[in-house]
């Protein structure tokens, strides 16, 4: 049987606390299989339908292996529109109410750049985009990755849809190599299958059927 109480992760008693307060009583069947693997250092490979709740799946072991001292961006978080990584970051900052002084930046297209350049001066903890915008910033020198410890390509099959593979890729060579990668995707087309061998090590496969 898969534990479902957040409490037999090896979480702290805020963050516990926390999950309690946001109405989280037990996990999703997502996070049940997700989070000990994620929580473990492991690359992930997951297939879950909409509304299944992968954002705390890979939110919470994220937020649990930060170092807040450190002024670093170790998490980066593409995602294929606006409205997903709005939405993302949204849910990211109320999981981090545990963990004082956590920054979120979220860098989407088709908004201005000045605001974006300011939040990364004290580079945030964590970045949830959209590829194309992120590989901008990337370039111009205003976010480095170069500490990055885990890479999330959430709803991969729709960035693929989308076209961003060769801008995810470039993304990626500006990564450690020894970064954990989860991918999460509704689908498992070849196409998925594909990327996940080229910028995945071993990753551990997991398949949620339902929504909850
Ligand atoms: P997905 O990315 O799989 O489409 P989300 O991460 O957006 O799903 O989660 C869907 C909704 O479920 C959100 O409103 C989120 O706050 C809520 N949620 C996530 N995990 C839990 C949980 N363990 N208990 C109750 N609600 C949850
Ligand atoms: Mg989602």
């Amino acid at each position: 049987m898969t534990q479902t109480e957040f409490s037999s992760l090896p979480l702290t008693p805020a963050e516990l606390n926390n999950l309690k307060e946001l109405g989280y009583q037990t996990m999703t069947p997502i996070q049940a299989k997700s989070l000990p693997v994620i929580l473990q250092g492991k690359d992930l490979l997951a297939q879950a339908k909409t509304g299944s709740g992968k954002t705390a799946a890979f939110g919470i072991a994220l937020l649990h292996s930060l170092t807040i001292a450190h002024y670093e961006t170790e998490a980066l978080v593409l995602c294929p529109t606006r409205e997903l990584a709005e939405q993302v970051s949204n849910e990211l900052r109320r999981l981090a109410r545990a963990i004082p002084n956590t920054k979120v930046t979220t860098l989407c297209g088709g908004k201005p750049m000045g605001p974006q350049l300011a939040s990364l001066e004290h580079n945030p903890h964590i970045v949830v985009g959209t590829p194309g915008r992120v590989l901008k910033h990337l370039d111009k020198g205003s976010l480095t990755l170069r500490r990055l410890k885990t890479l999330v390509l959430d709803e991969a099959d729709r960035m693929l849809d989308m076209g961003f593979s060769d801008d995810i890729r470039k993304v990626i060579q500006c990564t450690p190599n020894q970064r954990q990668t989860l991918l999460f995707s509704a689908t498992y087309p070849k196409e998925i299958k594909a990327i996940s061998q080229s910028v995945q090590n071993n990753p551990v496969d997991i398949y949620v059927e339902t929504k909850h």
